[in-house]
C-alpha cells in the first residue's frame, strides 16, 4: 500500500502506518507504534503533535536512545556511506559532503568535544528554519555555540531538532506544500539584510534604511492586492477592501523598526504574515466582508527617540506632538527626521482612525520568551498584555577608603542597592504573572579601592493583574526606604512608565483559540510579559494577539532570533480561520 496522504495514515493498518513513518525519526519505530493507537488525526499539524507527545512521554533512556540514533554531521558514518537515505540528503542539501579539509577539520574536532560532554551526537536539522538548507558557515557556528550549553539545555535542544528534522521529512513523505511560511520567511530574510549598521539589523525610526524598509512593505502590500499609501508619521497602511465601501475595518499588523542588533521576525512577522494572506485571497478572488488593514507601525521600540509606540499612537489619536521636539543622540529633532524623509509632521493628528469604524485590531508576534518552545507548541493566544512599572533609583551613601573604613562605620551605596536588588527578586518570585527586574545597576565613576558613594539602579516590575503589580511596587519602595534609613544611605526616586495592562477581548480570543483548534492544535493561553503595539490599540478597540514559537531558547531583540516556516505556516491557516470567524461576526 501507497501511503501518501493523511487519509491514507489515518485509515491504513497500524503495520502499514509504522512502515510509512519509518523515516521520519532516525531508527525509531517505536515512536509510529505508539502513535498508532492515537489515529485519526485531524490534520498533519495535529500528527507532528502525537508524534512529539511520545518522544515527550518516553522514558529518558528511551530519549537517549533516539538521540543515538542520529548520525554525526560530515562524521565517519557519512564519509563511509552508511547514513540513512534521509540523512544522506540531507547532509548533502547543506554542502556537508562538499566541506573543504578546513571545515572537515572542525567539524571532526567538535563532534569528539560534543560527544565527550554530552554522550550523543549533535543534532541540528541543518535544512533549517526554512526547510531549504543552512550554510556550512552557520552549522559550525550553532555547533560551536551549542557545545557551551548545559546538559539539560541541550539534551531539550536536540530533542526539538529532530522534532524539526521529522517535521521536514513528514512535508516531504506527504508532499505538503507551504502557503504562506516560505514567503514570510523570504520576506523577512530579505527585510533583515535592509538596515542602518553594517554588522547587524538595526532599523531605527526614519533612518535611511528605515525608510527602505517602508518603502519595500509597500511595494509587497500592492503586489499582493491592497491599496497602500505610508502616513505622515511613517506607517505603511495596507487596505485589502471589502466588496461594501461602507464596510468596517479588521486592523492587523505590528511595527517594522528594531531594537539595535535586533531580530529578522519581532515585529515584521505581524506584518508580513497578514500581507501573505492577502495576497493567497487576492489570488483566489476572495473578498471578506470588512476592509482589512494591515499596519506596518513606523516605531514601537523606542530606540532612536527614547518614545515608543509613535506608529500605533498616532492612529489611537494619542500621538504627543510634543514629542516632535525630542532630539536623538546626535541632536537631530524629531520634526526634522520626519521632514527629511518626507512628511509633513503637521499631517500626524489626521492619521487618527475613529474606533466606531474599527471591529477590533489583532496582532501576529513571536513569543519572545521560551514558554511556547518549552511546551512544543507552536502557537499560542495571548490573554493580556502585562501592565508596567518602571523607576530610576539614585542612592548616596559615604565615599571612602576601601582599607581604612571599619565595616560599622561604612555607608555604602552598592551594598544598599545590592539588598534592594534581592528585595525585588523576593517580593515578585512566586505570585503567578508578576515579576520583578533589576537590569541596570551602576557604581559611577567607581573604583576598586573606594566604597561606593553613589549606586544608580533601575526597577522593572509588570503584571498582568494591575493591583498586583501597584501593591508589589508599594512595598518594594517602603522596603528602599527602609533599608535606606538603615544604612543611612539617602535615596531618590524617578518613576519613568506607568502602564495599565491590556487585556485581551475574550470574543476575539475565542475566535483565535477555535481557529487553533480547527487546525490540529491545543489551545494555549498566556501572558505577554513585553509591551507590543496591541496595547496602544487596546485603548480604542478590542485586541487579540497570536503568539508564534520563538527558536533558540526563546532569544530575541539578537541576531539569534528565529522561527521556522511551518509555523508561519500554521499561524497563517490560524489568522485566515480567524477572519473567517469574523465573517460571521461582522
Ligand atoms: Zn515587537
Amino acid at each position: 500500500m501507497n501511503v501518501t496522504t493523511l487519509q491514507d495514515l489515518n485509515s491504513c493498518p497500524p503495520a502499514v502506518f509504522v512502515e510509512a513513518l519509518h523515516g521520519i525519526y532516525e531508527h525509531s519505530p517505536w515512536i509510529a507504534e505508539r502513535a498508532a493507537s492515537l489515529r485519526p488525526f485531524s490534520s498533519i499539524a495535529a500528527l507532528k503533535q502525537a508524534l512529539q507527545a511520545v518522544v515527550t512521554q518516553a522514558s529518558a533512556d528511551e530519549q537517549l536512545s533516539l538521540l543515538r540514533a542520529h548520525p554525526e554531521l560530515a562524521g565517519k558514518a557519512a564519509i563511509a556511506g552508511e547514513l540513512t537515505a534521509e540523512s544522506t540528503g540531507e547532509q548533502a542539501a547543506s554542502g556537508l559532503d562538499r566541506c573543504s579539509l578546513d571545515e572537515y577539520a572542525r567539524l571532526q574536532e567538535l563532534n569528539t568535544q560534543y560527544g565527550d560532554k554530552f554522550g550523543f551526537p549533535f543534532i541540528l536539522a541543518v535544512k533549517g528554519p526554512t526547510g531549504r538548507g543552512l550554510t556550512r558557515a552557520a552549522i559550525i557556528a550553532t555547533f560551536a555555540r551549542r557545545l557551551k550549553n548545559a546538559f539539560d539545555t541541550e539534551l531539550a535542544e536536540c530533542l526539538r531538532q529532530v522534532h524539526r528534522i521529522a517535521e521536514i521529512r513528514l512535508n516531504a513523505l506527504l508532499n505538503v506544500a507551504l502557503r504562506f511560511g516560505p514567503q514570510v520567511m523570504d520576506w523577512a530574510e530579505t527585510l533583515g539584510a535592509i538596515s542602518d549598521s553594517s554588522e547587524d539589523l538595526t532599523c531605527a525610526y526614519m533612518t535611511p534604511a528605515h525608510v527602505r524598509t517602508a518603502a519595500q512593505l509597500a511595494d509587497w502590500m500592492r503586489e499582493a492586492g491592497m491599496d497602500v499609501h505610508i502616513d505622515a508619521v511613517g506607517n505603511v497602511v495596507g487596505r485589502y477592501a471589502a466588496a461594501r465601501p461602507d464596510a468596517k475595518v479588521l486592523m492587523t499588523g505590528s511595527h517594522y523598526d528594531t531594537v539595535r542588533n535586533g531580530g529578522k521576525y519581532d515585529g515584521r512577522l505581524g506584518i508580513l504574515l497578514p500581507s501573505a494572506l492577502v495576497r493567497h485571497l487576492h489570488e483566489r478572488g476572495e473578498r471578506l466582508p470588512f476592509h482589512l488593514d494591515v499596519v506596518g507601525f513606523a516605531e514601537e521600540e523606542g530606540v532612536r527617540f527614547r518614545s515608543t509606540f509613535l506608529g500605533s499612537s498616532a492612529i489611537t489619536g494619542r500621538f504627543d506632538t510634543a514629542l516632535l521636539e525630542q532630539h536623538d543622540g546626535d541632536g537631530v529633532t524629531m520634526r526634522a527626521a520626519l521632514e527629511g524623509a518626507g512628511h509633513d509632521p503637521s499631517a500626524i493628528p489626521a492619521i487618527a482612525r475613529d474606533p466606531a469604524s474599527l471591529l477590533g485590531f489583532v496582532e501576529v508576534h513571536i513569543e519572545q520568551g521560551p514558554v511556547l518552545l518549552e511546551r512544543g507548541l507552536p502557537l499560542g493566544v495571548v490573554t493580556a498584555i502585562a501592565g508596567s512599572s518602571r523607576y530610576l533609583v539614585e542612592l548616596t551613601g559615604v565615599a571612602s577608603h576601601a582599607g581604612t573604613t571599619p565595616m560599622d562605620m561604612r555607608r555604602d551605596a552598592a551594598a544598599a542597592a545590592a539588598e534592594i536588588v534581592l528585595l525585588v527578586e523576593e517580593r515578585c518570585s512566586g505570585r503567578g504573572s508578576l515579576v520583578g527586574t533589576v537590569g541596570q545597576l551602576d557604581v559611577p565613576s567607581g573604583s576598586v579601592n573606594v566604597i561606593p558613594g553613589r549606586c544608580r539602579l533601575s526597577l522593572d516590575i509588570r503584571a498582568a493583574d494591575d493591583a498586583q503589580r501597584l501593591a508589589a511596587v508599594d512595598d518594594i519602595l517602603a522596603g528602599i526606604s527602609a533599608i535606606s534609613a538603615r544604612r543611612g544611605v539617602r535615596e531618590q526616586l524617578w518613576k519613568l512608565v506607568e502602564a495599565d495592562a491590556a487585556p485581551c477581548s475574550p470574543h476575539l480570543m475565542d475566535m483565535l483559540g477555535a481557529a487553533i483548534i480547527e487546525a490540529g492544535l491545543p489551545r494555549f493561553d498566556l501572558l505577554s510579559g513585553a509591551g507590543h503595539d496591541a496595547m496602544e490599540m487596546a485603548k480604542v478597540t478590542d485586541v487579540a494577539m497570536l503568539f508564534t514559537r520563538c527558536g533558540n531558547g526563546g532569544i530575541s531583540h539578537n541576531p539569534l532570533e528565529t522561527m521556522t516556516a511551518d509555523d508561519a505556516e500554521v499561524a497563517g491557516e490560524v489568522l485566515l480561520g480567524f477572519l473567517r470567524r469574523i465573517e460571521t461576526y461582522a
